[in-house]
């Protein structure tokens, strides 16, 4: 697959306001974008740190993807999310290697990423999500 970096790494809080008070505060990054993603019932807040971004995620619903992680496994880190390049390919060499998908096609994420996650079981437990940046 060979990402290019890691594009971010998200976080499943229960307060997202909180939570970027601590990100800034304790770690000093300033969280430069904040968006809701309907779709997925999360609103979302974005930090920069080099080349890549801590994601903070708030269920804006109990029955969302991120209220049933919370209230499964309590806040903590829900995936880690790849950067690559053309992403339909690598989505199609993944499958073809075995891994099972999530996402057969890539679909619109917030800062309008392109992107797609592998099963967790198919990935050492480790939900991963591959993202392709069409604007870079
Ligand atoms: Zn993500």
């Amino acid at each position: 697959m060979k990402p290019t970096h890691i594009e971010h790494i998200g976080i499943a809080v229960k307060n997202l306001d909180e939570a970027i008070s601590f990100y800034e505060n304790i770690f000093g990054l300033k969280c430069y974008n904040i968006e809701e993603v309907k779709e997925q019932k999360v609103k979302t807040a974005f930090f920069k740190v080099g080349d890549s971004k801590i994601e903070l995620l708030e269920s804006t619903d109990p029955d969302g993807p991120i209220g049933r992680f919370i209230e499964k496994r309590g806040e903590g880190i829900h995936h880690l999310a790849f950067a690559v390049k053309d992403i339909e390919t690598r989505l199609r060499e993944t499958e073809e290697k075995g891994v099972r998908l999530i996402d057969h096609k890539p679909r619109k994420g917030a800062e309008n990423l392109n992107i797609a996650f592998l099963h967790p079981k198919s990935t050492l437990g480790v939900l991963t999500e591959i993202c392709e940046d069409k604007n870079s």
